[in-house]
């Protein structure tokens, strides 16, 4: 790295250090660990993940850094300190806010999160891009992760940091989160060379499934294998795990993920109104418009059956059609 990104490196490793402190052994950190706890964060993974809280004060963090002779412009630009209009004197941006350290692949951080205690808005203040950090270059996690992923050759893609956290913290350790609903088409190279089966596990409300919708065709099409997990709806992972425990997040979401033509058939089920006939034909046609897209004939066969015993129609005038449609997309 550059000398610019050491120093950058530096600052986010004193302030990971400092921030942690802050929670779990000063008197001020209080408030953050009272906010953990309620949350049911374990000691343990409080260290694994590095969770820090930036006190409520303006200058906590600008002073620390000023005292290491750091130079404050430089930390402007990566969103830790600002400064004021009127006098130039440079103030904390985190305050009142859990930290979310956001590792690199070697385990060093290169940029925070920063939550909220409250509803205030935005619930997630993240450090901006820099020379450090890509946000859509990253998986959060990845680094505890990537040994389990290796030994399990499975990866589960979740949304969130805390589901993230709570996965670990529930032995589900080969889990990461692409930090929102927007997959990259880095994050999803990164999945795909990272494991052969993708497990995608976004939050069961209307955006999240669109979202694990457009993650699993971006991840498909190469020899991994997608699955996506539903959970009741209006949990996210976390929230499952809480209510129901690790041991049947395993069995009852990771375990029941459906594949990827299974969960859009279901997808597309729900867009239409199958007891209508017109509906039920678009239907059919939404199914096999998917199926002809898929390059293994036993697949295709395997779902044209699934098809045919739905709706009691012919496996042949469904073969047929299939074959059309396969030609015009050719
Ligand atoms: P919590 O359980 O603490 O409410 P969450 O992870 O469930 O957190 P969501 O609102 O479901 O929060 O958002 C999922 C993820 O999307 C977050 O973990 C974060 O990575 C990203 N995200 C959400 N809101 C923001 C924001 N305002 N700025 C940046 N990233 C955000
Ligand atoms: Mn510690
Ligand atoms: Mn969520
Ligand atoms: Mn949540």
């Amino acid at each position: 790295p550059s000398d610019q990104n050491k120093k950058h490196l530096a600052a986010f490793e004193l302030l990971t250090k400092f921030y942690h402190y802050l929670l779990t052994t000063a008197k001020y950190g209080s408030v953050g660990m009272a906010y953990l706890e309620k949350r049911a964060f374990s000691q343990e993974i409080i260290e694994r993940f590095q969770i820090g809280y930036a006190v409520n004060s303006w200058n906590a963090a600008s002073s620390l850094l000023q005292r290491r002779h750091v130079d404050l412009s430089q930390m402007a630009k990566l969103g830790l300190v600002a400064s004021r209009g009127f006098d130039q004197k440079y103030f904390d941006k985190y305050r009142n806010r859990i930290i979310f350290p956001i590792f690199n692949l070697r385990g060093k951080a290169i940029a925070f999160a920063g939550r909220t205690l409250g509803d205030e808005k935005p619930k997630y203040l993240n450090t901006p891009e820099s020379p450090i950090f890509h946000k859509g270059d990253i998986l959060y996690g990845y680094h505890l992760a990537r040994p389990e992923i290796r030994k399990r050759n499975q990866v589960v893609l979740l949304e969130g940091y805390v589901d993230v956290i709570r996965a670990h913290q529930f032995g589900i350790t080969w889990s990461v989160a692409s930090m929102g609903t927007s997959l990259t088409e880095k994050q999803a190279s990164i999945l795909k060379r990272s494991a052969e089966t993708i497990v995608v596990c976004y939050d069961s409300d209307s955006a999240g499934i669109e979202a694990a919708f457009r993650a699993a065709g971006m991840l498909s099409g190469g020899s991994n294998l997608i699955r996506i997990a539903r959970m009741p709806e209006g949990l996210d992972p976390d929230d499952y795990m809480i209510k129901f425990g690790g041991e049947q997040f395993k069995s009852d979401v990771i375990g029941a993920s459906q594949t990827l033509m299974s969960f859009k058939m279901d997808y597309f089920r729900r867009k239409r109104n199958l007891s209508d006939e017109g509906d039920r034909l678009l239907y059919i046609e939404d199914v096999l418009r998917e199926v002809s897209m898929l390059k293994q004939a036993v697949a295709r066969d395997h779902y044209l059956r699934l098809l045919a015993d739905e709706f009691s129609i012919s496996l042949d005038a469904l073969k047929v059609q299939a074959k059309q449609l396969q030609k015009q997309l050719q």
